[in-house]
């Protein structure tokens, strides 16, 4: 199942990331080109992989609360979810969902930014906050980051504080990735600042020296299944003129989608 949430109130710096939704759909669904992943799987014949629409969030003080019923509502009947922000706040009330239904929930985030501040601007429901909620509600057994560059003293706090494992330059490829023992079941947060600006530009928080889109690929080829869930965040259509982030997205979900259909207990 691939929902919508087009949801931008947690954005601290630039609107835009509600038009997320839309254009990574566009992207994916393009005549332009296929839906056969890399591995071989074609979503355009296979039946349990359904577009489920947009929420209606406008009108929501913060989007946590619903998408956590939207999710529950998927999980309940068995099924997996990918989500498309939107801007990263969203992943609390999802990744709340998914620890009703998982325990020992492993949380893989792919981005620049840990998300870790214990409010930013004043608003503890920044896109810069949600891993910090996830962590004080203890809703993950694991945390693992990758790509992350922009860490500040207070976040390294809180990171060591809840033995959040950021993982190191050198363990970004794929095979680095293996030395961590990860177990599932995974929930799996790609924030796409977390890939290179050189990849992905249209995003927000432009960070330079992120992964490249063949890193990101083969991460989430290498990650051991199964995967339970995931969402796709921050991307920002205002900045995104060539569209090239919004393919880029499209093909990173594509990707995700085909490891969420493997089938394997969780
Ligand atoms: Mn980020
Ligand atoms: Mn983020």
């Amino acid at each position: 199942m691939v929902l919508g949430a087009p949801w931008e109130g947690g954005s601290s710096y630039l609107p835009g990331t509600a038009g997320g939704p839309t254009r990574i759909r566009e992207a994916l669904l393009s005549p332009a080109r296929s839906l056969a992943t890399e591995a071989g799987a074609d979503l355009a014949h296979e039946d349990r992989c359904r577009f489920l629409g947009d929420l209606s969030l406008a009108n929501q003080q913060h989007g946590a609360r619903s998408l956590q019923t939207s999710a529950d509502e998927v999980l309940k009947r068995g099924g997996r979810l990918l989500t498309l922000g939107g801007d990263h706040s969203i992943t609390v009330g999802l990744v709340r969902a998914f620890a009703h239904h998982f325990s020992k929930l492993t949380l893989v985030q792919i981005d620049a930014h840990p998300d870790l501040y214990e409010q930013f601007q004043g608003d503890r429901w920044s896109h810069a906050c949600p891993m910090a909620r996830i962590l004080e509600e203890g809703l993950v057994d694991r945390l693992v980051q990758v790509g992350i560059r922009a860490m500040t003293p207070e976040q390294r706090a809180l990171a060591d504080r809840h033995a959040v494992e950021v993982v190191e330059r050198t363990l970004w490829q794929s095979d680095g990735i293996a030395t961590l023992g990860l177990r599932p079941p995974l929930y799996v947060s790609v924030d796409l600042d977390g890939l290179d600006p050189a990849f992905a530009p249209g995003v927000s928080h432009p960070e330079p020296g992120g992964l490249s889109t063949r890193q990101t690929i083969e991460l989430l080829q290498e990650l051991p299944g199964p995967i339970v869930g995931a969402d796709l965040v921050e991307l920002n259509p205002l900045r995104d003129p060539s569209g090239l982030t919004a393919v880029t997205a499209g093909k990173l979900v594509k990707e995700l989608a085909a490891r969420l259909l493997e089938v394997g207990e969780a």
